[in-house]
C-alpha cells in the first residue's frame, strides 16, 4: 500500500486514536485541532499511549520514535494541503462538519479522499457540502480507535466506487477489520446494539428485575463481557442517550428504536455514569448498590428477551440490505465485543424460538417495538438458517 500523507481533523478521543493507528501503519500524519489546548493534550497523550506499547513489547523503542516523529500537530488547517486522505473527527454537528469540508476542498488536491468519522450523521448530507461529493466517504472507527479492531466504511449515495475500494484497502492495511454498510442511521453497530440497552431498561422500568440482576443475566447466561447497565454507565449517558435519540429520530420515529425516559432523566440530571460518579449505579466511595438476585429462571427470561430483540434487529439489517450477513456478525463481535455474531447465534438458538419469543411479546404488549422482521418470518416458514 502506498504510504500517502494522512490528515486528521480534531484531536479529541477519536482523532488522536486514528492519528496513532495511521502513524503506526507508517504514514506521515498531520493533525489539526481548532483548540490548541486540545492539540497539546492529544500530543502528550499520544506519547504516553505509544510508550505503553513499548512497555508491553508491542512496539520497539526505534519504531515508537519513528511513529512520534511522523505525527505533526499543525496550527492551521492549510498545512493539510499535501494530504491524500483526511479523516475528520470533530464535534458531532452537521453544520460545523459541512463548513470544515467545504473549506478543506479549496486547500487539498482534487484526488484527496475526504472522510468523516461521524457516528450518527448522514454521510450523503455531509458530502453534499463538497464540490466533489464523489470523493467523500464515511470511515467510522470505534472507541478507543487504537485498540478496537472494527472500522465501518460507509459510501454515500454520491461516493465513487474507486474511493470506496481505495478506502477499504487502505484501512485494512492499517490492520483493521473492515465492514461495509449503507448510509443508514447508526450504520451497523449503533443500530443493532440499540435493543441491548433499550430492552434492558424496559425490563427494569417494568420492575421485572433490577439493574444488577439484568447485568448478571446477560454476563452469566449470555456471555457478554459487560451487562447493559454497566456498559451504558461506562459509555456515558450523554453519549449513549444522544445516539439512541438520533437513531430514533432519523428512522422517522420507528417505535423499535424509541429512547427511554429513564435514560433521558439520567442525561438531564447529568448523571452520566462513571464519568460523573453516578448513573444507573452509584460509584461514589462507600455507596451501596443492590446485589443481583441470581435467579436462574428470571435470568433466562431476561436473556431470551434481550437476545431475541438483538437478533431481530440484526436480521432486519440484513433484510434491508444495509450490510452482508458476514459483516453484520463481524461488526458486533469486533466493534462491541459480543461473544458471538447475532446471526450465528440465531441459528444456534433456533430461528423458530426467536420468532416465538417476539410473537409472544408482541401479543402481550401489542407494541410495534416487538414486531418480528419479515425475513425472520420467511426463514422460519421455509425452515432455513443463516450458516
Ligand atoms: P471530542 O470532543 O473528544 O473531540 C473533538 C475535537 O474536535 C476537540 O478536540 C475539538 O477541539 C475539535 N474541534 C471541534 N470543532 C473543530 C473544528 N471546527 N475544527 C477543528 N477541530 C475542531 O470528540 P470525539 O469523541 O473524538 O468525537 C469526534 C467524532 O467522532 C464525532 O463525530 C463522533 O460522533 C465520532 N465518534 C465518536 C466516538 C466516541 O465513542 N467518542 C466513536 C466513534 C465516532
Amino acid at each position: 500500500m502506498e504510504l500517502i500523507k494522512v490528515g486528521v481533523i480534531g484531536s479529541g478521543a477519536m482523532g488522536s486514536g486514528i492519528a496513532q493507528v495511521a502513524a503506526m501503519a507508517g504514514h506521515e500524519v498531520h493533525v489539526y485541532d481548532a483548540n490548541p489546548v486540545a492539540a497539546q493534550s492529544a500530543a502528550n497523550n499520544l506519547k504516553i499511549s505509544i510508550q505503553k506499547l513499548v512497555e508491553k513489547g508491542k512496539c520497539t523503542p526505534e519504531k515508537s520514535e519513528e511513529v512520534l516523529k511522523n505525527i505533526f500537530f499543525q496550527s492551521s488547517i492549510d498545512k493539510l494541503n499535501y494530504c491524500e486522505l483526511i479523516i475528520e473527527a470533530i464535534v458531532e454537528s452537521i453544520d460545523v462538519k459541512k463548513e470544515v469540508f467545504s473549506a478543506l476542498e479549496s486547500i487539498v488536491s482534487d484526488t484527496c479522499i475526504l472522510a468523516s468519522n461521524t457516528s450518527s450523521l448522514s454521510i450523503a448530507s455531509i458530502a453534499s457540502a463538497c464540490n466533489k461529493p464523489e470523493r467523500f466517504i464515511g470511515i467510522h472507527f470505534f472507541n478507543p480507535a487504537n485498540i478496537m479492531p472494527l472500522v465501518e466504511i460507509i459510501p454515500a449515495l454520491q461516493t465513487d466506487n474507486t474511493i470506496t475500494n481505495k478506502s477499504i484497502e487502505l484501512i485494512k492495511s492499517w490492520g483493521k477489520t473492515v465492514v461495509v454498510c449503507k448510509d443508514t442511521p447508526g450504520f451497523i453497530v449503533n443500530r443493532v446494539a440499540r435493543s441491548f440497552y433499550g430492552e434492558a431498561i424496559r425490563l427494569a422500568e417494568e420492575g421485572i428485575a433490577d439493574y444488577a440482576t439484568i447485568d448478571w443475566a446477560m454476563k452469566e447466561i449470555g456471555g457478554f463481557k459487560m451487562g447493559p447497565f454497566e456498559l451504558m454507565d461506562f459509555i456515558g449517558h450523554d453519549v449513549n442517550y444522544k445516539v439512541t435519540e438520533t437513531v430514533w429520530e432519523q428512522l422517522f420515529f420507528d417505535p423499535r428504536f424509541k429512547p427511554s425516559l429513564t435514560q433521558k432523566r439520567l442525561y438531564e440530571a447529568k448523571r452520566f455514569g462513571r464519568k460523573s460518579s453516578v448513573g444507573f449505579y452509584d460509584y461514589r466511595e462507600g455507596a451501596l448498590n443492590a446485589e443481583a438476585s441470581k435467579d436462574v429462571e428470571l435470568g433466562n427470561y431476561i436473556f431470551k428477551r434481550i437476545i431475541s430483540m438483538l437478533i431481530n434487529e440484526a436480521i432486519d439489517t440484513l433484510y434491508l440490505n444495509i450490510a452482508s450477513m458476514e459483516d453484520i456478525d463481524l461488526a458486533m463481535t469486533k466493534g462491541v465485543n459480543y461473544p458471538k455474531g447475532l446471526l450465528r447465534w440465531a441459528d444456534e438458538l433456533g430461528l423458530g424460538t426467536v420468532l416465538e419469543e417476539l410473537e409472544s411479546l408482541m401479543s402481550t404488549y401489542e407494541e410495534d417495538r416487538y414486531r418480528p422482521s419479515v425475513l425472520l418470518k420467511h426463514m422460519v416458514r421455509e425452515n432455513k438458517h443463516f450458516y
